[in-house]
């Protein structure tokens, strides 16, 4: 292992220090959502208790505070992710609302019958059905990019399904079954060819890639604050401001106006045409929080750390007879979703959880590629950098005990 300081790590994440069922807790759900480091937790009870005010409206010393907290948060996301300009960075609940937000606006702006939309059989639900039920309103039809058995997305077949019809196409940057990391940077360059628009679902990207939206040259680009070991109820919708600029809003109410009349409303610019309502500037903060631990405890460690337990963990888990590892293509993150023979995920996640250990099991908000693997589920351990050598043994155990009980 490397030289990182697992044990100093450890000690940040209050919710690691506990117990369940009078075991350790071993926490491998994490590409459900990650555990938050002292410091966000801190931040965000600070900010109910004491710094709370509603933004953007009120000149009174607390609004200003809270307004200032919002806006820097802002600022950090987008050097986060190398956005050209903060009001390329709209805040949503998470990713689920930021996609829905897209196919809503842009599909008002841009889609009419007959056009195409395209999403990868990697998707989570969230990926698929917003675009899905604006097919249906528009009358239009939902193109499938497949992967192959490995899990590598089938890139070559791109340039067939792009079409003169195609309006956007929509890919995660890592499944969240697979956790294989899509080339996403030749398929924006393939789209871009075609003059089609891309949006990166980056819900499990963000926490194991250095995201550079810039460089990669997404159009749109979305991440939850609570898979990136921030609060939950916060998320970021990154897109071109000449996109953003095209684009109707979604909600509408306060804060996202110039004026109003019984006649006549007009809108406010970016960002706030699309953050009506009162936003949710605690979750912000907190997000920013976040994000400036990561940059602390080096997230260049941190990945190389979580790697090397990847590998670790793959080999242990293959000395498990039946079981297979669905997503072997190459590179590959820390999301390792598996079955065994004769053992249903169900029946497995109890009895781990019994024994402390904490995995996800079942369709994993992924439907189609459960249809595409033949399974009605997969176990799922997902690590981070937080996790040990130790607790993939204690899973590895685990499972032998669930086999044992299942033979
Ligand atoms: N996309 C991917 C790849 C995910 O892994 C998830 C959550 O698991 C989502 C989208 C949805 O994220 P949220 O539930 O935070 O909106």
């Amino acid at each position: 292992m490397s030289t990182f300081d697992i044990t100093a790590i450890r000690s940040n994440f209050p919710a690691l220090q506990q117990q369940v069922y009078g075991k350790p807790l071993v926490y491998l759900d994490n590409a459900a959502t990650t555990q938050k480091p002292q410091c966000v937790v801190r931040a965000i009870d600070e900010m109910n208790a004491k710094i709370n005010a509603n933004i953007h409206r009120a000149v009174h010393y607390l609004a200003v505070q809270c307004t200032e907290r919002y806006e820097q948060a802002r600022e950090t996301i987008r050097r986060f992710i190398n956005a050209d300009k903060p009001q390329e960075i709209i805040f949503t609940a998470g990713t689920t609302a930021a996609i829905n937000l897209l196919a809503f606006s842009f599909g008002e702006r841009f889609v009419r019958n007959g056009d195409e939309i395209i999403v990868t059989e990697a998707e989570h639900h969230s990926n698929i059905v917003p675009w899905q039920l604006l097919c249906e309103r528009k009358g239009a039809t939902l193109k499938i990019l497949p992967v192959d058995d490995t899990g590598r997305l089938q890139t070559e077949k791109l340039p067939e399904i792009l079409t003169g019809k195609t309006r956007i196409l929509c890919v995660t940057q890592v499944s969240n079954v697979l956790g294989v990391v899509n080339p996403v940077k030749t398929i924006i360059q393939l789209a871009h060819a075609h003059h089609v628009p891309v949006l990166i679902d980056g819900a499990q990207g963000i926490v194991h890639e250095d995201v550079d939206v810039q460089a990669l040259d997404c159009d749109f680009y979305v991440f939850s604050g609570h898979k990136l070991y921030g609060p939950t109820g916060i998320g970021v919708l990154y897109g071109k401001e000449k996109w953003l600029e095209q684009l109707p809003p979604y909600q509408s109410g306060g804060d996202m106006i110039a004026s109003v009349s019984f006649t006549k409303t007009t809108f406010a610019g970016l960002p706030l045409k699309f953050e009506a309502g009162t936003a949710n500037y605690i979750g912000a903060h907190g997000l920013a929080t976040a994000i400036n631990y990561l940059q602390s405890i080096g997230s260049a460690a941190a990945r190389a750390y979580e790697q090397q337990l990847t590998a670790y963990a793959v080999e242990a888990l293959s000395t498990i007879g039946g079981l297979q590892i669905y997503g072997a293509a190459a590179p590959k993150t820390s999301v390792l979703s598996f079955s065994i023979n004769g053992v249903h995920p169900s029946d497995a996640a109890a009895i781990l959880d019994k024994l402390g250990i904490a995995v996800r099991t079942g369709r994993l908000c992924a439907d189609t590629l459960m249809q595409r693997f033949r399974l009605q589920g997969m176990i799922r351990a997902s690590l981070a950098f937080y996790n040990t050598k130790e607790e993939i043994d204690a899973l590895v155990n685990g499972l032998r005990q669930v086999q044992k009980m299942m033979h």
